[in-house]
Formats: structure tokens, sequence, C-alpha cells
């Protein structure tokens, strides 16, 4: 969900989806350079300096040799002033060129941690997944179009295997109801959800040429180019940059103006003056059917098919809380300025859960199972008072009252396990809590899963307790009510709000209006129904807005009789609270790949090699079969392999080409497949695991087996090198 508080009414800019995609003009992407361009020493993301990075010990180091040069430079002039022999100044001279140059090497480290390393291996990797065909940019032969991708058959498979895994572990193993719904979607849907008013994003415009900019886009790299590149800036000022960086999700319209005139921040392509920060509508606005008559858009998230099902799905269920639905679907957001390759797209896939719970009891009956989880957290205090994330274990985190109750705990503990098994590193892993004005006004809690990657921190899974609200508002706007009820053992005596319509009256004066407005004032909560009766007995009518209706229309006194009276009750009628993680798919595959992704010197220690180091759950191929010469008998051998691989349900891919086994393996490790057969015997083959290149010894009879067993996770490759003997490479050449 992305629904802010915002301070101005949204704009009223609406994009037809057809006529117009983007509201900047930037529809090109900016080729890669060459690999043979980038550096030839092996990269891999986890040794990377990232931006978020601690540069504060290179920073104090130039400091201080800034003061010593000139410290020397004022001694030199000393000397010089009092007429020192030449052999003393020359000596001087010396020892401040020496000092010259020690600051210029700090200079160039400080750069390249900073961003070269990272550009580098970001090129490279974005390289091989484009020319692999990971993804691809769509429509790449009309030039393209920002923030659209095409997933190729490798991006394909990852992602398949990402959404089975998805499955087995949220829908499966949590019992969850999935449900398919359809990406447009009715306005008077997205008006009840608050899309239509609030989710914008805040957009400045180039006050010559109209080109639009994301406001806190603008100041987050401004902020970040200072801090890495600026050599200048003092340690406070360095402070406040990063204290900037740090709040940026949490500034209002007005106080990120003021950032951007304090900054001097312009136009990045112009220079030219930027307009006060406005809000922009995200969303793709569409209508349904031929007469234009009635608006509709593109969801923007999938969660509000799940709320409107909610009365369906309770029944379903029977009748019984907690439970959770689950979608996993496209999602369209006509981003200001798509960048970032796959993490800030126009369309993507989301994968979302609504688990919903007693707002009374939000304890979990599996919490014991996650709470001695131990990760990174980013409590909403560290982050204001410039900590940095901590690890907690995530029972302490809850019985501290750090994570607000027990289900948004368990969620949070179920997703670390799920990236992490994913293949995500855990220590560039974290749980960061939103900050207050980050958070809509109903939300009880919320936090992020980032994850660490060369672009920075990146939200990649939102968990929010959002309360009562998406139910609320849907029952307001539609008139249905969609609670849940609570069966007592024993009845019990409570005070209650007693609203009773007099159908006869109403039927009189609404006609065939009757249902839409006695179900309004029956879905009435307390405060408006109290309200109604003070009015009521003072002026006799009130006019009363009925969403359905879309218009106010007059209730007399005689039409509605309300009152407070002690009833004995045999059940309580709620609205359940929701807590919702809602997973971007793209982003987290992005994450995966630069996570798996390293360079490895060939064996001739002329070129480097690229490798996915995807676990057998991810990887898109799970083996490929090579026979080691082109000859009758070892195809016949490497088809029998293929046979039964596929009977086992992995997938592989035969390779029979003639080029040379070091060649064929770089092209399946540049795939990330973990496993190799290689047939060069009748009887027997070798199986070469890919980051290890281990290889072992299997009779041809026994190969589906062994692969089955270590890409399902019943073994690991150490466990299979133990009962393997080892092949010690000699037909079976390396790269
Ligand atoms: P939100 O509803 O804004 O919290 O978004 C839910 C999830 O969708 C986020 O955690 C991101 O992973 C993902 N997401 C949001 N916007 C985009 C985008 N423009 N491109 C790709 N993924 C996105």
């Amino acid at each position: 969900m992305h629904l802010l508080p915002t301070s101005s009414p949204p704009s009223l800019v609406r994009l037809l989806v057809s006529a117009l995609i983007s509201p900047s003009s930037s529809l090109l992407r900016p080729l890669q350079p060459p690999i043979s361009l980038l550096s030839r020493r092996p990269l891999t993301a986890s040794t990377l300096p990232m931006p978020d990075g601690d540069d504060s010990l290179l920073r104090k180091a130039l400091a201080d040799k800034l003061a010593t040069i000139q410290a020397q430079a004022n001694a030199v002039r000393q000397l010089k002033a009092s007429g020192a022999p030449k052999s003393d100044i020359d000596a001087a001279v010396q020892s401040l060129n020496a000092l010259k140059l020690d600051k210029a090497s700090l200079e160039t480290q400080f750069l390249q941690s900073a961003t070269n390393n990272r550009d580098a291996f970001r090129q490279a990797l974005v390289n091989t997944l484009e020319r692999r065909l990971f993804y691809m940019p769509s429509f790449k032969i009309y030039r393209g179009v920002a923030g659209l991708y095409d997933y190729g058959p490798p991006g394909c498979a990852v992602k398949s295997n990402v959404l089975a895994f998805w499955r087995q572990h949220f829908v499966l193993e949590e019992n969850m109801l999935e449900v398919d719904c359809p990406c447009v979607t009715p306005e008077i849907v997205l008006k009840a959800s608050g899309h239509v008013e609030k989710f914008t994003d805040l957009m400045v415009k180039d006050e010559k040429t109209g080109t639009c900019y994301r406001a806190d886009h603008l100041l987050k790299d401004y902020c970040k180019d200072k801090l890495e590149k600026d050599l200048t800036i003092t340690a406070e000022k360095a402070a406040e940059l990063k204290h900037v960086l740090a709040l940026l999700d949490d500034l209002s319209a007005e106080k990120l103006g003021a950032k951007i005139k304090e900054y001097g921040i312009t136009a990045p392509d112009t220079k030219n003056h930027l307009s006060d920060p406005y809000p922009f509508n995200l969303m793709f606005q569409t209508s349904i059917g031929p007469s234009g008559l009635s608006p509709g858009y593109m969801r923007p998230e999938t969660a509000q098919g799940i709320f409107v099902n909610f009365k369906d799905l309770y029944y379903y269920n029977g009748n019984k809380l907690p439970f959770a639905a689950a979608q996993i679907g496209q999602a369209f957001r006509n981003e200001i300025s798509p960048r970032q390759g796959l993490l800030r797209v126009r369309e993507f896939t989301l994968a979302e859960i609504e688990h919903f719970v007693d707002p009374q009891d939000k304890s979990h009956p599996k919490f014991s199972e996650i709470a001695s989880l131990e990760f990174l957290m980013f409590p909403r205090e560290g982050q204001m008072s410039g900590q940095s994330a901590e690890r907690l274990q995530i029972g302490e985190a809850v019985a501290r009252g750090i994570v607000n109750n027990e289900t948004l705990g368990y969620f949070i503990g179920r997703v670390y396990l799920f990236l992490t098994r994913l293949g995500i590193d855990k220590e560039r892993l974290r749980f960061r809590q939103h900050l207050a004005n980050e958070m809509a006004h109903y939300a009880a809690d919320c936090w992020d899963a980032e994850i660490e990657c060369s672009y920075g921190w990146i939200e990649c899974v939102g968990i929010a307790d959002r309360s009562a609200y998406d139910l609320c508002a849907h029952s307001d706007k539609s008139g249905v009510a969609l609670v849940a009820q609570e069966k007592y053992s024993e009845p019990r005596e409570v005070e209650k709000l007693v609203i009773a319509p007099v159908k006869k009256e109403l039927g009189l004066a609404f006609k065939g209006n009757q249902k839409m407005v006695t179900e309004a004032l029956e879905v009435m909560d307390e405060k408006v129904a109290l309200q109604m009766k003070a009015d009521l007995e003072s002026k006799g009518e009130v006019e009363f807005y009925i969403c359905s209706l879309g218009k106010n229309v007059t209730v007399k006194k005689n039409m509605v009789s309300i009152s407070k009276e002690k009833k004995k009750e045999h059940q309580r009628v709620f609205t359940p609270s929701v807590i919702e993680p809602s997973f971007g798919i793209g982003r987290i595959i992005y994450c995966l790949f630069e996570h798996a992704f390293y360079t490895r010197p060939s064996k001739a220690g002329d070129e480097q090699l690229n490798v996915f180091r995807f676990p057998p759950l991810v990887a898109p191929i799970k083996c490929t079969v090579f026979p080691l010469v082109q000859n009758q008998q070892y195809e016949e051998v490497a088809k029998f392999i293929s046979k039964s691989l596929t009977a086992a349900g992995i997938s592989h891919k035969i390779d029979i080409t003639g080029t040379s086994i070091g060649k064929r393996y770089a092209r399946t490790d540049e795939l990330g497949v973990p496993f190799a057969v290689t047939v060069d015997s009748t009887s027997s083959v070798t199986i070469r695991e890919r980051d290890s290149k281990d290889q072992i010894r299997v009779n041809v009879e026994n190969v589906a087996a062994v692969v089955k067993e270590v890409t399902d996770g019943q073994s690991t490759w150490d466990d299979i090198l133990k009962a393997y003997p080892l092949h010690s490479s000699g037909s079976v050449d390396e790269e």
C-alpha cells in the first residue's frame, strides 16, 4: 500500500492508458558499455562498498591529511621567509609533495570505493542479464518505454520458481485462500480505498521545459552525490545529509520543497529552476465499456480484490477468524521517473497476503516456531537518532513492544525465512520500521523488508498492520457489512447502540432506494449514529450521504430509531483487522540476481567468467547434460539421462554441440545452472557442482536420483560428496 496523507489536493492529471504512458519524455534507456571495458578483477556483490556504507574512516583520514598538508605548507613558507638553507627548503618541499601524493591516493580510494566498483559490478551484471535474456526492455525494436520490461526464458523460469516457492511457503504452509481478481477495477472501489484521492507521489517540474521529476528522488540523488563525490564537505555537513537521507520518506511537500530550495537543487538535465512539489496520482486511468461513462483504473495493488471478497471468503472459511487470503498478479503504477531497472517499473508482479484477525487478539498460534530467529532490525527510534540497524530476536522485539503484535512479528519472521531460503544474503537484509509520517494514520505498525544492493537499501516487502481501515472503508461505500462474529458460550449483558430503521416510512419516502438507505443506516458507526440521534431530536430531520447512491437524502425522525440499550448478547460483531505482507516480486528477483552474481578468472586467466550462484530452488534450469565428445554412444547415454531427469520432474538442457566442455560449463554457469552431467563413458558419468567445481562419479542409472535429492533439498552437495567418489579432472577439462 502506498497511501500517504497529502497536504494539497491531488493532481488532476489523468492519463489514459492508451494515450500516454510517461509524464516525462525520457523513453530511452542508456546503453550499457560492453563488458570488455569493465574491470577485470573478480566481482562479487558482497564485498562491494555500498552507497549507504560507513565512509567515516576514509573521510577522517582525508581531513587529517589535509590538515597535515596545510601545516607542512606553512612550514615551507616560514623556511623560505626566514632564508633557511636551500637543502632544508628542498627537504620540506619533498615532504609536502609526498603528503600531496598520499592525499591523491586517498581521494582515488574514496571515489573508487563509493562508486566505481559498484558501477562496474552493476554493469557486468546487467550486461549478463540482458545478453542471456533474463530480462530486457519491452518493445525494444521501437526504442522501448521507460519502466516496462520483458522476462526472457531464464528470467521467466526464475520468476516462476520464486512464485512456486511463495505459494509453497505461504499459501500451502499457512492454509491461505488464494484468489485471482481482475486488473481493471471500477472507480468506486478505488475511491473507497482512498487511491483516487491519495495514491500520489510528489512531483516537481522543470519550470521551462515541463520535464517531470520525483521530488524526493532529486533530494536523495543530491545528498548521495555530495556524500560520495564531494571531498570538501565537513563531517557536520556529511552527518546532516545522512540525516536527510534517513528521514526522506518522512518529509511533507512543504519540507521537501524547502530542502530543494535550501540546497539549490535544479533540473538535472537543464539546470533550470524547479516548481514546488505537488502530488501526482500514479494510477493509470481507463474507462470500462464503450460508452466512456464507467471510469476505471488499472489496479495499483492486488489487495482491494481480496477486501471486496471478504464476506464470501469468511463464509468459505466457516465464518472463522483468523484466516488469510492471498493473491499473485500484475499491478500498475504510472511512476514519475522509473529507474534502476526492475526496481521501479510501471507494471510489476505483486504477491499479497491479507491476514484477517480479531483486533482484540492478535496472538499467533505458530509464533513460537519463529520467535528465536535473529536478524537485522531497524526500529523507528534508531533511525531518528542516527543509529544503525541492530541484530534482534523477533520474539524479543515483540515482547519489548518494538513490533506491535505477535501476528505482525510472525509474518516478519516468515518473510525472513522466505527471502533467505531464496538466496538473499542475510547480512544484507534488514527490517525497517516506518517512521511516523511514513505510515498511514490508521496503521498500527509497518515494517519493510529492505534488501541491500548496488542501489542501496531497497524496500522489497512491506508488512503492515492496517487495522480495520480497508474493510470499514468498503463497508461504508458499498453498504455491505464486512464484519465477523464471535459467538459467546454464555450470553453477556452489554450496552449497545441499536439502530432500527422504520422500513414502512423509508419505503414511502425512498421507494426503490429504500434498501440502500436502510443498509447505510444500519452500518453507521457509533459516533455518526449518536450525532444523527442528537440532530433528529433537535431539528426533526438530517441530511445523510448514501455512498451507494452517491448523494444525500433527508432522513426524518419517524424513519429511524437510535438508542442505547442494555442487551443480552450471544455474539460480538466486529470489523477484523488486517495484517498485510506485500511482496514486489521483480524487486526480490533483481536483488537475488545481485546477491548471486560473481565473476571468476578462466583457467587460462585471460578473462573473467560470470557465474550466478542461485540455490537449486531458484535456478532457471537445474541441470545440463553434455556428451564429452560427439559420438553416438555418448549421445544415447545423454538421451537416456535426459529421459530419466524428465521423469523425475527436473528441468534440464542437453548440449551436444562440439564446443569444448570448458566453454559449455561457462555458458551454463552464466545461467546459474547448479549441476552439469558430463557423459564421458557409457556406464558412469560425472556430475559437477557449479561453485566448487567439484565433480563426482555416478552410475548412469543413479544420475536422476542424485540430482533430484540435491535439487529438492533432501541432501546438500556436501552430503553427496561423502557418498560418491570424487572425480579428479582428467578427461573432463575445466574451462
Ligand atoms: P507498496 O504498496 O507501495 O508498499 O508496494 C508493495 C511492494 O511493491 C513494495 O514493497 C515493492 O516491493 C513493490 N513495488 C512498489 N512499487 C514498485 C515499482 N514501481 N516497481 C516495482 N516494484 C514496486
